[in-house]
């Protein structure tokens, strides 16, 4: 931690630029950065970037590079506008540690509209709150880790190790984005990611497999239905299937240590479905995608067997099944989960950070959705922390994040980063 004193000057520093810092949250929020059309949120973030005067580098992710990299999930969709943006600080004579600051710009379909009482995409603040897709998760956290540079740079600081902001894409479905900044080289002594944690410290999280399952019928006229195979019914002893193996996962023994106090870690959800053509023929085809949980230390591999063998198990005992097999395809997440080493120096460091802001000790969780946090953190060997603030509503609507939290969370990943790096005087 910085002396005390400093400690005070950063922390006014980060409320006296917290208004620009709404402002550019606001900015970002109204970016409608859903997959494929991420490109404005990230020129804005550069642009930023390259205001506050860091040197900013950015690509397009190109699959083939990052495709033979353990870390790389499979992807079926265009990346022609598939942009990272990494600025970094470099000091002259870096003395003090290095560090990278990572946030997605990337947000989850909003759904359907009418069922928002705010704009999506409008930023609308009212009282403590800002509203959108994305405002929680996660780009007021994005921000705040640009705004946590300035502040030290507003009371008159610079820090004395190399950081590297991140601003990538592609976290809510491959974390493809992320993994393209560790190919192209970015590392760090530590990495901080300000995911909306609700003001606790991430020690563990879930990794995640995507299934796709394509299932033929035969299609004939209602009239004749008997005669036919119905596609979509057929999906039913599949569903079934699945989650009994999540029961099974989920049974007290189990469970991952970290997790054996959450009564249901990991979640097998059919998440999406298309089928059938028309009303009056009985369905030729269904196609059903699965978002599957795994403990950390499992690898997707090993679920993957897992979900094939029991599809195959599944079809073998329906009478049309047994002779025509679902298509199963993996596009997607292929993520193993993420726990944090102990005894790393960062861990006690934050407990300090979060303290001398709140006045009361940082919380830890263990987080069933996963993050871009184990990238460099299984890949790199390299502690990988998430923390950030409070929202709520993630994924859902009327998605919001709570202000002074960020406001709160800023001034702490400051002071991490004053200490963990070292400061220097302009
Ligand atoms: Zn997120």
């Amino acid at each position: 931690m910085p002396e005390q004193s400093v400690a005070a000057e950063i922390m006014r520093a980060v409320d006296a630029g917290f208004d620009a810092q709404l402002q550019l949250s606001q900015e970002l929020v109204r970016c409608p950065s859903t997959r494929g059309q991420e490109a404005s949120a990230q020129d804005l973030m550069a642009h930023a970037a390259r205001d506050f005067g860091y040197a900013v580098d950015m690509w397009h992710i190109d699959p083939d590079e990052i495709a033979k990299h353990p870390g790389f999930s499979p992807v079926d969709v265009s990346y022609e506008n598939a942009l990272t943006v990494v600025a970094s600080w470099r000091p002259k004579n870096p003395k003090g540690r290095s560090l990278i600051l990572n946030g997605h710009v990337d947000v989850v379909p909003i759904g359907p509209e009418k069922m928002w009482t705010r704009a999506p995409f409008g930023a609308e603040i009212d009282g403590d709150w800002m509203y959108g897709r994305g405002a929680g998760d996660m780009k007021t956290g994005t921000v705040s880790a640009l705004f946590a540079m300035e502040a030290l740079k507003r009371a008159g600081y610079r820090p004395g190790g190399i950081v590297h902001f991140e601003s990538v894409i592609e976290e809510e479905c491959t974390g493809n984005g992320a993994l393209s900044t560790l190919v192209r080289g970015y590392k760090a002594d530590a990495v901080l990611i300000p995911e909306p944690t609700g003001e606790t410290f991430t020690q563990a999280q879930v990794g995640v497999v995507w299934m796709r399952v394509k299932v033929a019928g035969i299609p004939v006229h209602v009239a004749h239905a008997g005669s036919g195979q119905n596609a979509i019914e057929a999906c039913i002893p599949l569903w079934s299937a699945l989650h009994a193996l999540e029961d099974e996962w989920n049974l007290p023994e189990n469970k991952h240590p970290a997790f054996k106090d959450n009564p249901h870690p990991l979640n097998v959800v059919i998440s999406q479905i298309e089928g059938g053509d028309w009303t009056s023929s009985v369905p030729a085809w269904c196609t059903f995608e699965v978002r599957v949980g795994l403990y950390p230390g499992v690898d997707p591999a090993t679920i993957q067997a897992q979900l094939t063998e029991t599809i195959a198990k599944a079809s073998k005992s329906h009478t049309f099944l047994a002779n025509n097999p679902p298509e199963i395809e993996w596009q997607g997440f292929l993520s193993p989960g993420y726990e944090v080493p102990e005894g790393t120096p960062g861990e006690p460091l934050l407990d300090r950070c979060h303290e001398t802001v709140f006045g009361a000790p940082l919380g830890r969780r263990c987080s069933t959705a996963l993050t871009d946090s184990r990238f460099h953190g299984l890949y790199n060997q390299t502690p990988s922390y998430v923390y950030g603030a409070i929202a709520e509503n993630v994924h859902g609507f009327d998605e919001r994040v709570n202000l002074p939290s960020v406001r709160r969370v800023t001034a702490a990943m400051a002071l991490f980063i004053a200490d963990w790096c070292g400061l220097e005087k302009i």
